[in-house]
C-alpha cells in the first residue's frame, strides 16, 4: 500500500484520507477497510482553534482545554477515548468514525456489509440503538458529533458547506452509507457557535475510556435548549419533543431510562 503526502487540495481523491490514524489503521489491520493509497491530510487541512472556526485537523486534545471552545464540545472531547487517542485523533476522524457494532468489527455479513440480515437485532444488542434501529440497530459512537449537533454547527469541505447532522444519514436497503460524504471530498472546518450555557453527559461501562451507552449533549441559547444524544441511533441523534418515541429492542430498554435520566439532568445544568 502506497502513503500520498500530495502538496496539493486537487490530488486529494488518489486515495483514502488519513490524519491521526487512530480508527482507520485498525479498520485496514483488521481487513475491513481495503485500500492502495492512503493519502496523508496533515498537511493539507486547517488545524488549531481560533474563535468559533475549527480546524479539520484539530485534535480532541487541543479541544478539550481551549476556553474559545463551548463547554459541550470540551467536556465531549475530555470523555472520548483515551488520552493517548485525544492527542493522535482529529476531530474529522472523530466525526467519520465506523460504528462499533461488534458484529460489524467482526466482518459478519450483516446489512450494514450489504446482506441481508442485522445480526445484532436477533442476537447481542445491549450496547444498540434506540431510535431508527429498524434496518440497523447500531449505535453512534460519536461523542464529539452528539455535542457539535446540539450547538447547530457546520462544516466546509472541499465541497460545499452544510450542518454537522447533514453528514448522517440514516442506513437504509437502496443506500447502506451513514454518512453523505463523497468520495475524494474532505472536511476542511468547522463553524461552532456558542451558546448561552451548554453540557455533555456520559454513561458508559466504566467511569473513563469507554464508549458512550448514552451520550446527552444539551447547549441553551436564550430560552430554547437543544438536546442530541451519542449511542442510542446509527446516527447522532438530535432529540425531539421527548423521548416516548423510543423504539427499543429488548436488550436496550435500560438505556431510554438511562437516557430519559440524563436529559433532565443536562436541562437543568443549563436551565
Ligand atoms: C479504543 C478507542 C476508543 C475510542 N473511544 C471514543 C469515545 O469514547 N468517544 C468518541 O467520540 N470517540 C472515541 N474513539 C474514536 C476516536 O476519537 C477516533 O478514532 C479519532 O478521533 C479519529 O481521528 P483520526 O484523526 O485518528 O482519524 P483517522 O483514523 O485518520 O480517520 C478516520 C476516518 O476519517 C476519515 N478522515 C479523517 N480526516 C478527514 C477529513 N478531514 N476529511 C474527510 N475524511 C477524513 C478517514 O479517511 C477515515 O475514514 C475511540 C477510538 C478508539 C480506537
Ligand atoms: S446493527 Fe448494523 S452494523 Fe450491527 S449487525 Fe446490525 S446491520 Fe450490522
Amino acid at each position: 500500500m502506497e502513503l500520498l503526502q500530495p502538496s496539493s487540495l486537487d490530488e486529494l481523491d488518489r486515495g483514502v484520507p488519513i490524519a491521526g490514524g487512530t480508527e482507520i489503521v485498525p479498520l485496514l489491520r483488521e481487513g475491513l477497510l481495503h485500500a492502495d493509497a492512503l493519502v496523508d491530510i496533515n498537511g493539507l487541512v486547517p488545524h488549531g482553534i481560533s474563535g468559533t472556526t475549527i480546524g479539520a485537523g484539530a485534535t480532541l486534545a487541543e479541544l478539550e482545554v481551549d476556553p474559545q471552545v463551548p463547554d459541550v464540545l470540551r467536556e465531549a472531547c475530555r470523555l472520548a477515548a483515551s488520552p493517548q487517542l485525544r492527542n493522535m485523533g482529529s476531530i474529522a476522524g472523530n466525526l467519520l468514525q465506523a460504528t462499533r457494532c461488534w458484529y460489524w468489527r467482526l466482518d459478519y455479513p450483516c446489512r450494514l456489509h450489504g446482506g441481508d440480515r442485522c445480526h445484532a437485532r436477533d442476537g447481542e444488542h445491549r450496547e444498540h440503538a434506540i431510535f431508527a434501529n429498524d434496518f440497523c440497530a447500531s449505535a453512534h459512537p460519536s461523542d464529539v458529533a452528539a455535542a457539535l449537533v446540539a450547538l447547530g454547527a457546520t462544516l466546509r469541505t472541499t465541497r460545499r458547506e452544510l450542518p454537522v447532522r447533514d453528514l448522517y444519514r440514516v442506513p437504509t436497503a437502496a443506500d447502506r452509507r451513514t454518512t453523505t460524504l463523497e468520495p475524494g471530498e474532505v472536511i476542511l472546518d468547522l463553524d461552532v457557535p456558542a451558546a448561552d450555557a451548554s453540557t455533555y453527559l456520559k454513561a458508559m461501562d466504566r467511569k473513563r475510556w469507554a464508549f458512550p451507552l448514552v451520550g446527552v449533549a444539551a447547549a441553551r441559547r436564550g430560552a430554547e435548549t437543544t438536546v442530541a444524544l451519542a449511542g442510542v441511533a446509527p446516527i447522532p441523534w438530535l432529540l425531539g419533543s421527548s423521548l416516548d418515541d423510543a423504539t427499543p429492542l429488548p436488550g436496550t430498554a435500560y438505556k431510554v431510562e438511562i437516557a430519559r435520566a440524563l436529559v433532565e439532568r443536562a436541562r437543568t445544568a443549563v436551565a
